[in-house]
């Protein structure tokens, strides 16, 4: 049955009218319609080993940061902490969801703290945040801005250890206590919202096998295959769509 993209909107406005527990997943997507960058894209790969003679996985892995830890913070510094980002108008709308009491969680990989930002409550950041950061002796926290003006490898203040940031790197696990959030919000929700990726991105099929609802919204700028497995997809981007859907 064809639908407008207009149909489709006040469908999932009805949707969420008659919800009470809303999961969105949050994709790359989102972020870079905040001005966040896919390193995983061919052309920002290639800038980056044209710049650091590195691959991004290579540089942003765990073995780097531990082995060459004044290369990795060059590259950190200059590309995750020198963004400039904006809180986009599809956060804003998620944080009103929020408002309402319906969201029950903001999963997502984007390790900006964009969701924060926007004042959304119970976001589980699969790949930690950058705004936080400990020693790795005394566990002392510091800010991203921190990091960013330090010279060189940042150290802590107190005892003068290295600084580790507060983001998944290459070559480690999720935390298990983060996946066990991200499966009980999931497990419970009526409406799963996917916003900015699409159905083949792993974090997406990890939250489906424990989500059994039949409200699966997909919206995104970029079709794909797997598309048609959820039960509506919009395809636009999210800080269009979204705010149509909620206000
Ligand atoms: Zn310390």
């Amino acid at each position: 049955m064809f639908q407008s993209k207009e149909e489709k909107i006040a469908r999932v406005k009805q949707m969420i009218y008659n919800s009470q527990n809303i999961v969105c997943l949050l994709g790359i997507g989102v972020a870079m319609e905040c001005g966040g960058v896919n390193f995983l894209h061919e052309r920002e790969s290639y800038r980056i080993e044209d710049t650091y003679h590195y691959s991004p996985e290579e540089i942003f892995s765990t073995g780097f940061y531990s082995a060459r830890k004044e290369k990795f913070f060059e590259f950190y510094k200059q590309e995750l902490l020198s963004l400039k980002l904006t809180v986009g108008q599809s956060l804003y709308a998620i944080k009103e969801l929020d408002n309402w009491g319906k969201l029950k969680g903001c999963v997502t990989r984007n390790m900006y703290g964009l969701a924060e930002r926007a004042g959304i409550s119970n976001v589980i950041n699969l790949y930690g945040n950058i705004h936080e950061n400990w020693c790795t002796k005394c566990g002392k926290h510091f800010s991203a801005d921190y990091l960013k003006n330090s010279a060189g490898v940042p150290v802590c203040d107190v005892c003068g250890s290295p600084i580790r940031p507060g983001v998944r790197l290459y070559g480690e696990l999720v935390r298990n206590d983060v996946m066990t959030r991200c499966a009980n919000v999931c497990q419970y929700a009526d409406i799963l919202l996917v916003l900015g990726t699409n159905l083949y991105d792993s974090m997406v099929k990890n939250a489906l096998k424990y989500y059994s609802g039949n409200k699966l919204v997909l919206i995104t700028k970029h079709e794909h295959f797997t598309d048609k497995k959820a039960d509506i997809v919009i395809h636009d981007e999210v800080n269009k769509v979204l705010p149509k859907i909620v206000w």
